[in-house]
């Protein structure tokens, strides 16, 4: 099914506002083998947002809009809409009754103004709002033409009315339009799934998989960020289940073809792969870190229950403080640097040992865009592991995006993901 997203709302033309609902629902039309083939922001003006909807009726079967299904003048979507179909609005009394009782339950009075998103299209189907004021509108063109109304001049077959409010956008969403669709489609089932590779280009990673980049279903497409290559692997079918057996073969295949550089299938960040895999040891990790300034603890601790298998993180800026703290050899340090294989190998030992850890994570580099040098140029990172159980300590070094827009975050970011990658395949070797 053809489908199409229009978002409305001046703030969004003028960047004010991040247009995240044309991205939540863009992934949610994936789940309904409905593939979104425009997407379009268009401000509060009611010529304007007719024309759209206008464009969107003649070329799209399955159209969504969000935004403007509020109580004021400049709330217009509904109206618009309407007046395209020549369809009459009705004040709904159900609808009035849920928008005063959420008023009464918050102990306000309706303002007069709200009794407007009470109106609806006649003929629609209306999409409540549990956490909101204004009710969504479903508009099935072959309900529609049950009641008479016929519209052959346009491909649509349902316009859906959203609030713009990205909660109750997402709560009508998945609540009552989405189920209501997927009662109705029937013809193509999609299913995707995502594989994450890590430490491998995507065009090295593609080549390794051959023709199955080209195969036409499951489709597999990759996207790279920071460090990572993600595969989304979509196949159609008959039903779900039929859809998943085509893609599970492929999976298998992949992960046999990208082998130890696959970080997981459906996964979330790399600091919740780390957390799974620590927990899944029964191991902690202890983390040293000087060039990351604590950008690998933040990432741990945004995974929720991070705690059982992370209990300190040192961030270790100076020469003093590694030596101090993490026992770096003053001879080391002296003879070799502060970025340097011997110093990062100190340093996660002595991580590890200060706070009794299964292991232990440095990094020390130069993140620039000041400082480097010949030797150790701008991006220079040195990453070490070490293991209580095996005792061994082992660092690598790495060469990280010197001269980029942006360096000096783009550094530090790709040597947290990298640390952590390196934690993941330690924790894996092992257990
Ligand atoms: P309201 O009753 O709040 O007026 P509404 O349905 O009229 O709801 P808008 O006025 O268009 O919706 O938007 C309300 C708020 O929702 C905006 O200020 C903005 O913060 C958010 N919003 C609207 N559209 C989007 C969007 N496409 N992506 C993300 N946020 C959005
Ligand atoms: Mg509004």
């Amino acid at each position: 099914m053809i489908s199409e997203i229009i978002c409305v709302g001046t703030e969004l033309l003028t960047g004010d506002t991040v247009n995240t609902n044309a991205s939540y629902i863009a992934k949610r039309l994936m789940g309904l083998s409905s593939g979104c083939l425009w997407q379009s922001v268009v401000g509060d003006n009611p010529s304007r947002l007719s024309e759209s909807i206008l464009t969107a009726l003649k070329r799209s079967e399955l159209i969504v809009l969000t935004g403007g299904l509020g109580p004021t003048e400049d709330d217009l979507t509904k109206e618009t809409a309407a007046e395209l179909l020549v369809l009459p609005l009705y004040e709904d009394a159900k609808s009035l009754n849920d928008i005063s009782s959420y008023f009464a339950s918050k102990g306000r009075e309706m303002p007069n103004m709200n009794k407007k998103q009470a109106l609806i299209p006649k003929g629609a189907v209306i999409l409540e709002n549990e956490i909101g004021t204004a009710p969504g509108i479903l508009l099935d063109f072959e309900l529609l033409k049950s009641q008479g109304k016929f519209y052959s001049q346009y491909k649509a077959k349902y316009l859906i009315l959203l609030p713009g409010p990205p909660r109750e956008m997402k709560m009508m969403w998945e609540s009552a339009a989405e189920p209501y669709l997927k009662a109705k489609i029937t013809d193509l089932a999609l299913v995707s799934h995502y594989m994450t590779v890590f430490g491998i280009g995507e065009s090295a990673a593609a080549e390794r998989l051959g023709d199955i980049v080209s195969g036409a279903n499951p489709t597999v497409s990759p996207y790279a960020k920071n460090g990572s290559v993600t595969f989304r692997i979509t196949a159609n079918g008959k039903s779900e289940k039929d859809a998943e057996a085509k893609c599970l073969p492929v999976i298998e295949k992949m992960k046999e073809l990208l082998g130890d550089s696959v970080v997981g299938t459906d996964v979330g960040s790399m600091a919740e792969v780390a957390v799974s895999e620590l927990k899944g040891a029964g191991k902690t990790v202890a983390l040293a870190e000087s060039c990351t300034g604590g950008l690998i603890a933040k990432k741990l601790t945004d995974v929720s229950g991070a705690s059982e298998v992370f209990k300190m993180g040192a961030v270790t800026y100076s020469n003093e403080i590694k030596s101090l703290l993490l026992s770096v050899g003053e001879d080391t340090l002296c003879k070799f640097g502060a970025v340097s294989e011997q110093t990062a190998l100190e340093m996660c030992k002595g991580a590890a040992e200060l706070s009794g850890d299964d292991f232990g994570v440095s990094v020390t580099g130069i993140a620039g865009p000041l400082g480097g040098s010949e030797e150790k140029p701008v991006g220079t990172v040195w990453i070490g592991i070490y293991s209580k159980k095996t005792g061994k300590h082992s660092a690598k070094r790495y060469l990280f995006g010197h001269g980029r827009v942006n360096e000096r975050d783009y550094i530090r970011e790709l040597t947290a993901e990298t640390a952590l990658w390196e934690l993941i395949k330690t924790v894996r070797e092992e257990n």
